[in-house]
C-alpha cells in the first residue's frame, strides 16, 4: 500500500472511540435496548451488530439478515449513535447502501480472501461510507494491507483497521492470538490509519476483556469494540465473550489513559535515558555485526574443511549456557531464547551462502 495513497477521515478517531453492541442483532427489542444503554458510556461513539454472520456451521443462527437494517436506522434516529455492520458480499453493501448505514465492516474470514474483498470494494465505489476492516484470520499483514489497497483504489478514503486477534495453534489464554507486533508493525507503516482493537474476539471470554483493553491504550491504539447484549447468557453468538452495557460502564471507569506525549517538566529524565538506551542499542548493533563478522570466517573454514553448517551438539551447549547465564543477569528465559533462535538462524543463512559460493562481495 502506499502511503501516500491510504487518506483516512475517519472522524470518530478523536480522542479515543469504543464501539459497543451486540455480537449479532437478534431483535429489534435487544437491539434498541442495548443501543439505549449504550448511549451515554463515555467514548462509545459506534453500535455495532452483525445481520449477516459468518458461521462455522450451516445450521448455526446466520443472523436476521436484511429486515436488521430497519432496526440500525432506528438506534441512529434515537440515541445518536452510528451504526456498524458486517458485509461479506456485493449485495450486502446494496442493502447497507440503500439503508444508509454509516459503517460497514469486512470481517476476518472476508478479509483472507481476495475475491471477495474486490467484489466488495467495487460495490463501494463512488461512496463514502467508512469501511473497518478486521485482520485476517491468519497472521498475514500483507493480506490485511491488501484488502485496504483494494478499497483505497476504488476511491474508499475513510478506512479503519480492526485488529481482532489471529488463529493460532498453540494453547493459548485467548480465543485468537493478538500478536501486538503485527498492529504495531501497522501503525509503524501508515501512521494515519486509525487501529482499532476487537478485544472481545481476541479474549473469546470475558475475563480478559479489560487487560487487553488496556494493553490497546498502551499501546495508543485508537479505539476498542466491545460485544455487549442486555442479556449476554442468551445471546445467539458469541456467548461468552459479550458483557452487558453496564459491564462495559465499569471496563470504561477502570481503564487508564495515559499522557502520549511527555510533559515538559518530565521530559528530561526520559530523554537522559532515552540517549542511554540509543547508546546501548548502538553497541548491541556492533557486537552483532562482529559476531556476524567471525560466524562467516567459520562458514569459510567449513567450507574449506567440508564441514556441516549447523553441529546440533554446540548449538545445544550455547542454548543452555548462554540461557544460564543470562538468568543471573536478570533476564526472562523465553526472551533470550527467542533472541538466540533468531540470532543462530542468521548464522546459518549467512554459512550457507558462502557453503554455496552465494556469498555476494560487499
Ligand atoms: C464479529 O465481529 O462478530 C465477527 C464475526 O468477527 P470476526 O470477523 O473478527 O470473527
Ligand atoms: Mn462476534
Amino acid at each position: 500500500m502506499n502511503v501516500s495513497t491510504l487518506q483516512t477521515c475517519f472522524n470518530i478517531r478523536e480522542p479515543f472511540c469504543i464501539i459497543a453492541g451486540p455480537c449479532s442483532a437478534e431483535s429489534s427489542r435487544q437491539v434498541i435496548e442495548t443501543a439505549r444503554k449504550l448511549r451515554n458510556i463515555p467514548f462509545v461513539k459506534v453500535f455495532r451488530a452483525g445481520i449477516w454472520k459468518p458461521r462455522t456451521h450451516p445450521s448455526d443462527f446466520e443472523g436476521v439478515g436484511a429486515r436488521g437494517l430497519a432496526w440500525m436506522k432506528k438506534v441512529r434516529e434515537e440515541t445518536g449513535l452510528l451504526p456498524a455492520i458486517e458485509v461479506a458480499r456485493p449485495v450486502h453493501v446494496e442493502q447497507a447502501l440503500k439503508n444508509n448505514i454509516d459503517i460497514l465492516w469486512i470481517g476476518a474470514r472476508t478479509t483472507v480472501n481476495p475475491f471477495l474483498v474486490q467484489e466488495i470494494s467495487e460495490a463501494l465505489a463512488g461512496t463514502d461510507v467508512t469501511v473497518m476492516v478486521k485482520n485476517p484470520l491468519n497472521p498475514d499483514l500483507g493480506t490485511w494491507v491488501g484488502a485496504m489497497e483494494r478499497l483505497n483504489k476504488n476511491g474508499i478514503r475513510k478506512i479503519v483497521a480492526i485488529h481482532r486477534g489471529f488463529s493460532f495453534f498453540r494453547r493459548s489464554p485467548f480465543r485468537n492470538a493478538p500478536m501486538w507486533e503485527i498492529p504495531i508493525e501497522l501503525k509503524r507503516l501508515y501512521a494515519k490509519l486509525p487501529v482499532i482493537v476487537d478485544p472481545s474476539h481476541i479474549c473469546g471470554k470475558k475475563d480478559l476483556l479489560v487487560k487487553v483493553s488496556q494493553r490497546a491504550i498502551d499501546l495508543e491504539m485508537d479505539g476498542l469494540m466491545i460485544e455487549t447484549h442486555i442479556h449476554p447468557s442468551q445471546a445467539k453468538t458469541d456467548r461468552e465473550q459479550q458483557i452487558t452495557p453496564e459491564a462495559l460502564k465499569r471496563l470504561v471507569s477502570r481503564l487508564v489513559f495515559r499522557e502520549k506525549q511527555l510533559r515538559k517538566d518530565f521530559r528530561e529524565k526520559p530523554a537522559q535515558l532515552r540517549t542511554e538506551i540509543d547508546k546501548l542499542d548502538w553497541e548491541l548493533l556492533d557486537i552483532l555485526s562482529r559476531r556476524m563478522e567471525i560466524v562467516k570466517e567459520i562458514g569459510v573454514y567449513k567450507k574449506e574443511n567440508n564441514i556441516t553448517i549447523l553441529q546440533i551438539k554446540r548449538w545445544r551447549e550455547i542454548i543452555e549456557n548462554r540461557l544460564m547465564n543470562g538468568k543471573n543477569l536478570g533476564l526472562e528465559k523465553a526472551f533470550l531464547q527467542k533472541l538466540l533462535e533468531i540470532v543462530h538462524d542468521e548464522s546459518i543463512r549467512v554459512q550457507t551462502r558462502i557453503i554455496n559460493n552465494e556469498e555476494r562481495e560487499q
